[in-house]
């Protein structure tokens, strides 16, 4: 069968390649692959700046982002053949850390843990794949090809979660949210702020494309500029950029009470001259919480598989931006200006 393979830490390594055969030990089910979503995760590996191939291998199976079909469920799933599956991505660590044995692996204390297409277990690139029971998400049929967008949901599922757990420290009233950055994860962040029935504005960059319609289409307020220019003091604002400008500006910009939850990973950027104490003392005399946020855990996987079946399957399906058969990996790793989410996609949903 056809995969794509990269040797981690050695830029430009990717290729479409002949592969085996998934290994019957690597799950008792069998899909074959419908679509794989990329992410800037993906580009990183690629470049060779991330990733680790599985133990006694040099080279591994990219991709995290799956949706597949059912074509044998095995011995001991209650799965039929057909059935649409997106795969959980991190396995709990080996020893485990108290998080990952009681099922928290996306609170993994050790770091030990292993990610499919990411860290020492194979993807979801190629043309079929398994997986343990245990770790195969069913999702509502009539999703189709937008059960790939299940896996940046879980992030943004986790994230409000940590949200919420932090607000109800407090008598907790939250009306007004802002997402920074309007990219996949920014805009299922700002889908589940609606689903929560909260005021939801999005601040990008973008002045043009398909962001602005998306945000106006989900009945939320889209914004340009800097997060001090919105117009009011957010309760809850969810980073999805990791722009360090807009990571100080939201910590100092957001209101009294309120959550700040980090979700985006980046480099570099400066505090812009704001002396620590000085941020730290705000933060203290508006009782703030920054939180930063990863990953997901089997109950994320489930809430968010909730979120995506009651959401406008019309507004998810212009998530989707750009469709790349597998031949054309390397494009569909090229970000163009006006892209949201790209999938690779190997067969019909
Ligand atoms: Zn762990």
């Amino acid at each position: 069968m056809k995969g794509i393979t990269v040797e981690p830490r050695k830029p430009q390594s990717a290729r479409l390649e002949e592969i085996p055969e998934p290994d019957a030990r690597s799950g008792s089910v069998l899909l074959e692959a419908i679509a794989v979503g990329v992410c800037g995760t993906d580009t990183e590996i690629v470049e060779g700046k991330y990733g680790w191939a599985p133990p006694g291998k040099t080279r591994l199976v990219l991709g995290h982002e799956s949706l597949g079909r059912v074509v044998d469920p095995g011995p001991s799933s209650a799965l039929q053949s057909g059935d649409l599956v997106v795969g959980i991505v991190r396995r709990p660590d080996p020893l485990p850390c108290p998080n990952c044995a009681v099922g928290e692996w996306d609170m993994c204390r050790n770091g030990q843990y292993t990610e499919r297409g990411i860290k020492e277990i194979d993807g979801f690139m190629s043309e079929r794949w398994r997986i343990e029971p245990e770790y195969a998400m069913k999702i509502d049929r009539s999703l189709g090809l937008l059960g790939v967008l299940l896996e940046p949901t879980t992030v943004v599922t986790k994230a409000w979660e940590q949200v919420v757990a932090v607000g109800h420290r407090a008598y907790w009233e939250p009306r007004r949210v802002l997402v920074t950055g309007a990219g996949p994860i920014g805009l299922l962040a700002a889908l589940v702020g609606k689903q929560r029935g909260l005021e939801v504005h999005v601040l990008d960059l973008a002045e043009s494309g398909p962001k602005p319609e998306l945000v106006r289409a989900l009945g939320a307020i889209y914004h340009t500029g800097s997060v001090s220019s919105v117009g009011f003091e957010p309760d809850v604002i969810i980073e999805c950029t990791g722009v360090g400008q807009v990571i100080k500006d939201a910590i100092t910009g957001i209101g009294s009470g309120g959550i700040v939850c980090l979700t985006g990973v980046g480099t570099g950027g400066s505090a812009g001259g704001s002396p620590t104490a000085d941020v730290a003392a705000a933060a203290v005399l508006k009782n703030n919480v920054v939180v930063g946020s990863v990953n997901a855990n089997k109950r994320h996987w489930y809430k968010a598989g909730q979120i995506l079946a009651h959401a406008d399957r019309g507004w998810l399906a212009h998530l989707i931006t750009r469709r790349e058969p597998p031949e054309a990996f390397a494009r569909a790793l090229k970000r163009q200006p006006d892209d949201i989410k790209v999938v690779i996609q190997f067969a019909v949903a």
